[in-house]
């Protein structure tokens, strides 16, 4: 099948060859060994703030004194419409009981993590969305302990819309750091916290790269990448509307991926005619950001028909998918691959992102092809448990003791023979 590019990136995130790796292994050696005074020290040196990191409940009243009322409002909306559709995915997470076999009982509990570590990215933007979706998920599935951290901006702190965030939607701490020496403080426990067991949130290389490293030690959500959006727009898509929604994906960060996918040359065309004029328009530096997405980034194909649009779509696995096309549950029901799905051009990424209620936390680099992005059930531990009568332990002992002989394993076939000698006395079971 033919497919026409009218535009192909220069670069992916893979060329983005650098020493992130060792300067996060160094800086988590460094705080791992050196405590809260490191962290600080990086505190100093990265974001160049030297005051309190654990802030106290005047600091984060004061801080919601200085977001404007309409905000808060906002603010109070976005956390709503969150922490509904949490709660709806909370009960489809049940407990389970059967008797596997006649007098034996299996069970599932889902049971959420003790303290989650909620990472809200704050250098170049100020993402309040981000502590939204990360601490209200995590109040509603039921962790006892929620740690926010964000970066302090130099001399000033958290910025105040984040701290009343985080506060609204549950954190129990709030702490003034970011990057590595954030993510660090979380795992190891610093400053008098809790041990997280479990991180979450975007962030940029430095935060994600953390994040890998210490997976294992501590649960992650998932290694999150440059945010990237595919659009898959038919002939009767507005080209003005889907121009904004790439250049507005596109200020994320200079190597954010946006992806035009059409069976319309006219609409390709006529989208990346408007491109420049939309990036122009914005203010400096998201024109920056937006403008080498763009160059460097961006790709514009051309599918002979919707079918390959949705197999090209597929291939991508994009992080944000929206659909500007006709017939949206044919869409809907043949896409695969996505992180979160937006369909139609009465919704966009900007809402999911903000304020609609699903989750923006989600995967990145064609992670969408095997896992979705952030839920309540991150954060819960789906663990089983069972229980038997002594005449239910027969069958199972039985077969027990025998595939542990053909493993070789001597010591697992007695626990099973101890069982059968004690409940049926007498009995030959060979
Ligand atoms: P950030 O909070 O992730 O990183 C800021 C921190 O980076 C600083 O506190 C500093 O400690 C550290 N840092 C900076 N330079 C460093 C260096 N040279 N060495 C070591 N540490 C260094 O903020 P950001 O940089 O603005 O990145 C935010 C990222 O989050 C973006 O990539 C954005 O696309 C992403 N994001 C993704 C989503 C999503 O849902 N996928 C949502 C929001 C944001």
């Amino acid at each position: 099948m033919t497919r026409e590019y009218l535009k192909k990136a220069s670069l992916t995130s893979a060329s983005d060859a650098s020493d992130v790796q060792e300067t996060v292994r160094k800086i988590l050696a460094d705080i791992e060994a050196g405590g809260d005074d490191t962290a600080r020290e990086y505190a100093a040196k990265f974001d160049k703030y030297e005051g309190n990191i654990i802030l106290t409940a005047e600091e984060i009243e004061a801080a919601a004194a200085l977001v404007p009322d309409k905000l808060k409002a906002d603010i109070q909306f976005a956390h709503a419409n969150v922490k509904r559709f949490a709660e709806a995915q909370k009960a489809t997470v049940s407990d389970v009981e059967i008797e596997v076999v006649p007098g034996l009982i299996a069970g599932q509990k889902a049971i959420p993590v003790d303290a989650a570590g909620c990472y809200v990215p704050g250098g170049r933007y100020s993402h309040i969305a981000s502590a939204i979706m990360t601490v209200t998920t995590a109040k509603v599935a039921g962790c006892n302990h929620i740690i926010a951290t964000s970066p302090p901006r130099p001399g000033v702190g958290v910025a105040p819309a984040i701290v009343y965030a985080a506060h609204i939607c549950g954190a129990d701490t709030i702490m003034a750091l970011g990057g590595v020496q954030g993510i660090a403080a979380m795992t190891f426990g610093l400053f008098g916290l809790p041990k997280a067991n479990i991180l979450v949130g975007p962030g940029n290389q430095f935060v994600a790269e953390a994040k890998r490293h210490l997976f294992g030690r501590v649960g992650i959500d998932m290694i999150a990448g440059p945010t990237d959006s595919l659009i898959l727009a038919d002939r009767t898509a507005d080209a003005h509307v889907v121009g904004t929604d790439l250049v507005s994906q596109a200020e994320h960060g200079y190597n954010s991926p946006v992806w035009l996918v059409t069976d319309s040359k006219d609409l390709a065309e006529d989208v990346m005619a408007r491109i420049p004029a939309l990036i122009d328009d914005l203010p400096e530096v998201n024109r920056e950001n937006a403008a080498a997405a763009w160059r460097d980034y961006a790709e514009v194909i051309v599918c002979a028909d919707r079918e390959d649009m949705a197999a090209c779509s597929d291939e991508y696995a994009p992080e944000h998918l929206t659909v500007q096309a006709e017939d949206l549950p044919w869409w809907k029901n043949r896409l695969s691959c996505y992180g979160s799905l937006f369909l139609g051009e009465e919704t966009t990424v900007s809402y999911g992102d903000k304020a609609a209620g699903t989750n923006h936390v989600l995967p990145t680099s064609g992670a969408a092809s095997y896992t979705g992005g952030l839920s309540v059930h991150k954060y819960m531990k789906i663990v089983t448990w069972q229980q038997a009568t002594r005449e239910g332990s027969r069958d199972v002992a039985i077969a027990t003791a025998r595939i542990s002989r053909l493993e070789g394993m001597e010591g697992h076939a007695r626990s099973a023979d101890v069982r059968l000698a004690k409940y049926f006395p007498g009995e030959n079971f060979d």
